[in-house]
């Protein structure tokens, strides 16, 4: 997300309802944050906040799986459980710090996950 070129959050809620409906909500949609580089030095980093917004909008029209993407330590780079909220995969940047599901199953409620796991 790049502020002031395609973070409206109507835009964004709009983006989340085609995902919902049109691709269906297992699939996951990432919110990654910009920051000036190269050839566009002339906007600010995108704040946490309006990441935030965009990961809850998502979930409100009912991605199930909306992520935060950039902010390294963020909880919204963490996939959790749509049906009881545990964490099921906790990440620290690109590595896996836990894994909780079980033959395509939540571990903690049993819910199935949608995704080829190993
Ligand atoms: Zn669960």
């Amino acid at each position: 997300m790049v502020p002031t070129l395609n973070d409206d959050e109507e835009e964004l809620r709009a983006l989340s309802r085609w995902v919902v409906q049109e691709l269906g909500p297992d699939v996951p949609l990432h919110f990654s944050r910009f920051h000036p580089l190269y050839k566009l030095t002339n906007l600010p980093s995108t704040p946490v906040e309006s990441l935030e917004r965009a990961r809850n909008a998502a979930m409100e029209v009912g991605v199930k799986y909306a992520y935060i993407g950039n902010v390294p330590g963020h909880p919204g780079d963490h996939t959790y459980c749509p049906h009881c909220g545990e964490i099921l995969i906790a990440r620290a940047g690109f590595a896996v710090r836990e894994y909780h599901i079980v033959d395509g199953k939540c571990e903690f409620c049993g819910a199935p996950i949608a995704g080829v796991w190993r």
